[in-house]
């Protein structure tokens, strides 16, 4: 087969100016990995650059390929890869620091001062079907090996047992439960249960080459996160491991990764009772993340009643909406809804009475993180903050937060379904660009 030379791509040419533009594919260097993305999450920074063509002194002075919330399929690795095979599913962490400065070396090398990070000016983004990236910064799926525990037919389908989540190519997956028929199986839709069920053609072939072979359901012995250097499965097959994480999941792990860099910040401890401030994207993955971390009681307060409903359904405690109330009430409504004032408020949305809010609700000796980011001079009442030895922390992008993401979702201990979304393929950015500002979901996805 003709190797393909299709490389469409979403290229930034300034505000307002998002183009879809044939460009070259890569080639990996040594350490890198030739990936054919299959899901890119669009983010508000994507959107933000498309709309204001900046943002702070990141400025988009020529062309930019956008997007970096990715996941995808290894298609070709360089010469000095070790721990990566083609087929390969996994997500990449965007951004690869220097790994040379006083920050690297210290092991916080999201403040690298020469970090290059996907989509933001001048590095391109992930939104096109091929890009490379280093593979220290690719995480491949959990890797199964095990022993087989029944034999079945995907023509005549068994009883599946334990809970589980069939991951789907199409990055959609479906829940079956507990004694459950598992109605459709095809060669590619490789299904695993959460833990306990992996789907194996009896050969020990991937692909299955005829849809009606037996399968042998293995009970594996997990291998726990991501690859390790020098770690490889020996029993697994090489190649296509079977998954419970999507590649909608693989590229949530960016976002998610931010909460969890947000909850480590707020050195957040078992029973914490945690306010989150916004429940955009961004707010409702903190407050999952807060609440798989161990915290009490979790508040999340937003300006619209529809996020709202949507944080409660997916584990907040309670929510308020705090629209037209003045931050005096805002506090009373929240110490009587958590029963005290929280310890920990994760700030999402960078507005000013926010922020206000925080400081005047978090408990003396509290932790306020700030990850919404809105104006860059805002008016905060300070002394509060100083003489209730009420820390507020910043936070940029993450450190060494991809693997507990990527655990936390494999675990379960997240789970990422019950989020809103809509899908669009990669011809179609601009509107999917577009539909992000309907702010209807709270994800958009483009499958390349
Ligand atoms: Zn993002
Ligand atoms: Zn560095």
């Amino acid at each position: 087969m003709a190797e393909s030379t299709d490389n469409l791509a979403a290229v930034l040419h300034g505000i307002d100016d998002l183009r879809m533009e044939q460009i070259p594919i890569p080639v990996p260097g040594p350490h890198q990995v030739l990936v054919r993305v299959h899901t890119v999450g669009i983010c508000g920074s994507d959107v933000h650059y498309w709309t204001h063509g900046a943002i702070g002194n990141f400025v988009v002075r020529e062309p930019m390929v956008v997007g970096h919330e990715t996941s995808g399929v290894v298609a070709g690795v360089g010469s000095e890869v070790k721990d990566f095979q083609v087929g390969d599913r996994i997500a990449m962490e965007p951004g690869l620091p220097c790994k040379g400065c006083e920050h690297c070396k210290k092991g916080r090398y999201n403040l690298c001062a020469d970090m290059k990070f996907f989509a933001t000016p001048p590095i391109n983004g992930t939104l096109a079907r091929y890009v490379v990236h280093d593979s220290a910064f690719c995480y491949k799926w959990c890797s199964f090996v095990g022993t087989s525990v029944g034999v079945t037919s995907p023509l005549e389908p068994e009883k599946a047992v334990g809970r589980g989540d069939e991951g789907r190519e199409d990055g959609r997956s479906r829940k079956f439960s507990s004694n459950s028929q598992i109605e459709e199986w095809e060669p590619f839709q490789v299904l695993r249960d959460f833990h306990e069920l992996l789907i194996q053609p009896i050969n020990g072939a991937f692909p299955l080459q005829n849809p009606s072979e037996d399968v042998i359901l293995h009970r594996p012995h997990r291998l726990r996160g991501p690859r390790r250097l020098g770690q490889r499965p020996s029993l697994a097959p090489v190649g296509r491991l079977p998954d419970n994480v999507s590649f909608e999941d693989g590229s949530l792990l960016e976002p998610l990764s931010v909460a969890v860099h947000a909850c480590r910040r707020a050195n957040l401890q078992m029973g914490n009772r945690v306010l989150v401030l916004g429940a955009g994207p961004i707010g409702v993955l903190n407050m999952m993340t807060a609440k798989a971390a161990g915290a009490g009681r979790v508040i999340v307060t937003d300006l619209d009643d529809s996020r709202l409903a949507l944080a409660k359904k997916l584990g907040a405690d309670e929510v308020i909406n705090v629209r037209n109330k003045r931050v005096v009430d805002i506090r009373a409504e929240i110490i009587l809804a958590m029963g005290s004032e929280p310890d920990i408020s994760i700030e999402c949305t960078g507005a000013q009475p926010c922020v206000e809010t925080a400081i005047m609700t978090t408990i003396s000796g509290g932790v306020i993180v700030l990850v919404g980011l809105g104006a860059s001079r805002i008016e905060i009442p300070i002394i509060e903050s100083a003489c209730r030895e009420v820390d507020i922390r910043g936070i940029f992008r993450y450190v060494n937060c991809y693997p507990t993401a990527l655990e936390l979702v494999a675990s379960g201990r997240i789970d990422l379904s019950g989020l809103t979304r809509a899908h669009y393929p990669l011809e179609q950015t601009l509107e999917a660009f577009k539909r992000t500002q309907k702010a209807d979901v709270v994800k958009v996805f483009i499958q390349c």
